[in-house]
C-alpha cells in the first residue's frame, strides 16, 4: 500500500509541480571564451558538452560588449534593431551618457525578449530572469513571473537553488529561466583573462555547471529540461604600454564621448563635426594603433549604423590596445583594488570586431530533443532566438536569425509532437493510475459481494429459523448442509 502511495505521489508531483510546457534554462557566463575548452581545467563542462550539441564558437554581434550581446541572445535582433548599441551610449536629447537602465533596453516597444514572448504564448507559461541583463524590466508593460535583480554578492549556488524553486513552484512553475553569472568578466577586467585569479573563477563556474545538473537530477527534472550554456564574448589582455590617448589630439569642449575600450563613441558639438573627425582621422593615420569611422563608413555587416543611438564618429583600438578610459580606469582600479600597476600588468578588454577570434564566445545545449555528442558549425548569436522558440514550441517573432542554422541540433520527432521521454513518462503515469483504479474497483466489488452474501444468508436463516437467528455468524454452519 505504501509503495502504491509513493507511486501516486510521484505521478501527482510530475503532473502538478513542474510545468507541462517544454522547459528551458539558459545559462550565460560573462566573457567565457570559446577556447577555454582547450586551455582551462573544466572537466564538468567538457562532459556536459558530450551530452548534447555544441559549436566550437558563436559568431557574436558588434560591438562584442555584454549588453548588446545579451539582448541579441534574448531577442534574435542586431543592436541596430534592438537599440542596445553598447554597454553605454550618449543620448543627444539629454546630453548624458546612458548606462544600464530601463531606457537602454526600451529603444522600441516592438522588441520582445524571449522571456516576454514565452509568457505571451499562453498555456500557463512562466518565465524567470536570474540577474540576466535587462531581464527585470517590464516589456510591453508587463513583468515576468520571476525575477532576481543583479547582485554580485549573491552566492552562485543560491542562484541555482532559486532557479530550481521557480521550476518547482506548485502554482506557477517556470518553463523558461535565464541565468547570468558575471564572471570571469568582472575579475578579468581587473587582473587579465590569463591571470591565476580568472583560472580559479573558471573552475568555480565549472563546479556551478555540475551543481545545476545535480540539482536537476535530484529533483527529477533532468530528463525533462533543456539547458543551454553560452557566453556573450571573449576577451584579450592589454598592457598599460598599449593604452592610447586619443583625446589629446582634440580641442577641449568641442565634443562629448561615451563608451569604453576598445570603442569610444564621439559626438562633436554643433559646428565642430568636421574638425573632430579630421583631427581623429589624421591622428589614427599617424599613430596606427586605432581606426576612426564616420557613421556612413560603418560596415553593413556590423548591423550597427541604422539606429539613432549610433554615434556619428566611432574610434576603435586595434586588438591588444586600449583607449583613454583605460588610462583613467587603471588609476581608479589601482586605488580601489590595491593593485600595483606595472608595464607588465594585464587588463581584460572586449568589444572589438566579432571577426576577431579572441572575441568569440562558446555554446552548448542538451535536452530530450537534442542530438548527443553532436558538433555543429559555428552560427550566429542572433540565431539563438529561433533555437529557444523551437525548444519552447512557440512561434518566433520576426528576427534577424536563420532557422536553418540551428535546425540540425534537433533529433527527428519520434511521434509527431511528443518526444520519446514524454511518451514514456505519460505511459508510465497512465499505467500506475490504471493499476490504482483497478485495485479500487476490485476492493469495491469484493465488499459488494460480501455484503450480498450476508444479506442472502440472513434472509435464508430467517426463513428457516425465524425466532432464533438474526444474522449471527453461527448461522452459516447451520445453512451449509442445505446449500451443499
Ligand atoms: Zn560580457
Amino acid at each position: 500500500m505504501i509503495f502504491r502511495f509513493i507511486l501516486l505521489c510521484l505521478v501527482i508531483n510530475f503532473a502538478i509541480c513542474i510545468s507541462q510546457n517544454p522547459i528551458l534554462i539558459i545559462v550565460s557566463y560573462d566573457a567565457f571564451k570559446y577556447d577555454f575548452f582547450n586551455t582551462k581545467d573544466i572537466p564538468h563542462m567538457k562532459s556536459l558538452r558530450k551530452l548534447g550539441s555544441y559549436s566550437d564558437y558563436l559568431i557574436n554581434v558588434f560591438p562584442t560588449k555584454t549588453f548588446p550581446n545579451h539582448h541579441s541572445i534574448a531577442t534574435g535582433l542586431y543592436p541596430e534593431v534592438h537599440g542596445v548599441i553598447g554597454n553605454s551610449y550618449f543620448d543627444t536629447s539629454t546630453n548624458k551618457e546612458v548606462h544600464i537602465s530601463y531606457d537602454m533596453f526600451h529603444y522600441d516597444d516592438s522588441v520582445v525578449p524571449i522571456w516576454r514572448k514565452n509568457e505571451d504564448s499562453g498555456g500557463n507559461r512562466h518565465s524567470g530572469a536570474m540577474m540576466w541583463p535587462g531581464g527585470c524590466y517590464p516589456y510591453q508593460a508587463k513583468n515576468i513571473t520571476y525575477c532576481k535583480d543583479y547582485d554580485h554578492q549573491y552566492d552562485w549556488f543560491k542562484r541555482v537553488d532559486m532557479v530550481i524553486s521557480w521550476l518547482k513552484d506548485p502554482k506557477q512553475p517556470a518553463n523558461l529561466v535565464m541565468v547570468y553569472f558575471e564572471e570571469p568578466d568582472t575579475d578579468a577586467h581587473i587582473y587579465g583573462i590569463t591571470s591565476n585569479v580568472v583560472d580559479g573563477l573558471i573552475k568555480k563556474l565549472d563546479n556551478i555547471s555540475q551543481y545545476l545538473e545535480q540539482q536537476l537530477e535530484v529533483n527529477h527534472l533532468k530528463e525533462k529540461v533543456h539547458v543551454v550554456h553560452l557566453s556573450d564574448h571573449g576577451m584579450v589582455d592589454v598592457k598599460p604600454t598599449n593604452f592610447v590617448n586619443v583625446t589629446q589630439h582634440l580641442t577641449p569642449n568641442t565634443y562629448n564621448y561615451a563608451g569604453s575600450s576598445p570603442l569610444l563613441e564621439f559626438h562633436p558639438k554643433k559646428g565642430f563635426e568636421n574638425e573632430v573627425y579630421q583631427k581623429l582621422k589624421n591622428a589614427s593615420i599617424k599613430d596606427g594603433r586605432f581606426t576612426v569611422y564616420k557613421k556612413d563608413e560603418y560596415p553593413e555587416r556590423w548591423h550597427y549604423k541604422k539606429n539613432r543611438r549610433s554615434p556619428p564618429i566611432l574610434v576603435m583600438a586595434n586588438v591588444g590596445y586600449g583607449l583613454d578610459d583605460l588610462i583613467h580606469y587603471v588609476t581608479e582600479g589601482a586605488a580601489k583594488y590595491n593593485l600595483k600597476v606595472t608595464n607588465q600588468s594585464t587588463f581584460g578588454v572586449h568589444g572589438y570586431d566579432y571577426t576577431e577570434k579572441e572575441m568569440h564566445p562558446f555554446f552548448m545545449v542538451r535536452g530530450p530533443r537534442i542530438k548527443i555528442n553532436h558538433k555543429v558549425s559555428p552560427f550566429n548569436t542572433v540565431d539563438l532566438f529561433n533555437l529557444f522558440c523551437e525548444i519552447l514550441e512557440i512561434a518566433p517573432t520576426k528576427n534577424n536569425g536563420t532557422v536553418a542554422n540551428i535546425a540540425n541540433m534537433f533529433l527527428a520527432r519520434s511521434n509527431g509532437k511528443y518526444s520519446l521521454t514524454t511518451i514514456l513518462t505519460i505511459t508510465a503515469g497512465g499505467i500506475v493510475i490504471a493499476l490504482i483504479l483497478i485495485s479500487c474497483a476490485a476492493v469495491l466489488t469484493l465488499m459488494m459481494i460480501k455484503r450480498q452474501q450476508s444479506i442472502t444468508t440472513t434472509a435464508a436463516l430467517n426463513k428457516r429459523f425465524p425466532q432464533t437467528f438474526h444474522g449471527s455468524i453461527e448461522a452459516q454452519h447451520l445453512l451449509e448442509p442445505e446449500d451443499a
